[in-house]
């Protein structure tokens, strides 16, 4: 309706696909349990950031999407609470498998970033998070996979072949993916099949392993 058009507007928002839930502009409407709301409060997070607005409740409802919003404006949280919201929906959580929630990160760095945002909003569940990525010890992280299995895992696309590979882990259990900064995936040629530029091709990827997507992009980023 007028007032929703409104509001994309004034985030200079465009949005794409058929059925799309409506943009929440603040985190009461975003249907999280106190729990997540306490969690993201007590961090002193006001309102949701335009990206966030339109994201999680289309995350929310099960859809697909293809999210493109500048740096700094809140991407992470905006996969990591419905991913949050989606593992405690499981009907049983089964101990000792792998992660139900899988983050493909292109570098290490990005990695622990993504870790370290999901680990502060995961620990008011209990849920586990655990990032695998080159540059520190197979070993080590083979370890933190094995004994009981984790929720959430954030890792680099070589890195986690190696532990598949080890069976340290297994993706049976995957039901919530991301590929964060995915043009960047594919610059760094983890993806070569697809020989790319940024952001066409990363888009007919994105349509061949999503189901009818909702594209969400801020400003003309995209
Ligand atoms: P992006 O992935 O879009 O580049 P990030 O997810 O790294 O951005 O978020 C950038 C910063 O904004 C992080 O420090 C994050 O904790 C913070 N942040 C996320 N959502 C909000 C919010 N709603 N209000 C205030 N800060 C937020
Ligand atoms: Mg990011």
């Amino acid at each position: 309706d007028e007032r929703v058009k409104e509001i994309r507007r004034e985030l200079d928002m465009h949005v794409s696909g058929a059925d799309v839930a409506k943009p929440c502009i603040s985190f009461a409407h975003f249907g999280f349990d106190e729990a997540l709301l306490n969690v993201i409060i007590k961090h002193g997070y006001s309102e949701p950031t335009g990206i966030q607005k339109q994201a999680v409740p289309v995350a929310m409802s099960g859809r697909d999407i293809i999210g493109i919003a500048k740096t700094g404006s809140g991407k992470t949280a905006a996969f990591i609470w419905p991913m949050l919201i989606h593992i405690m929906d499981q009907e049983e959580l089964q101990k000792g498998e792998g992660p139900i929630g899988l983050i493909l990160a292109p570098t290490r760095e990005l990695a622990s970033q993504i870790y370290t945002e999901a680990k502060k909003f995961a620990k008011s569940y209990g849920l586990r998070v655990a990032a695998v990525y080159g540059g520190a010890s197979k070993m080590d992280q083979f370890k933190e996979l094995r004994p009981g299995g984790i929720e959430i895992l954030v890792g680099t696309p070589g890195r986690l072949i190696d532990m598949v590979k080890m069976k340290a882990t297994n993706f049976r259990r995957v039901s919530f993916l991301v590929l964060d900064e995915a043009d960047r995936m594919f610059d760094l040629g983890f993806a070569l099949l697809f020989s790319a530029t940024f952001p066409k091709k990363v888009e007919i990827l994105a349509r061949e392993v999503t189901a009818e997507p909702v594209r969400i992009s801020i400003g003309s980023v995209g």
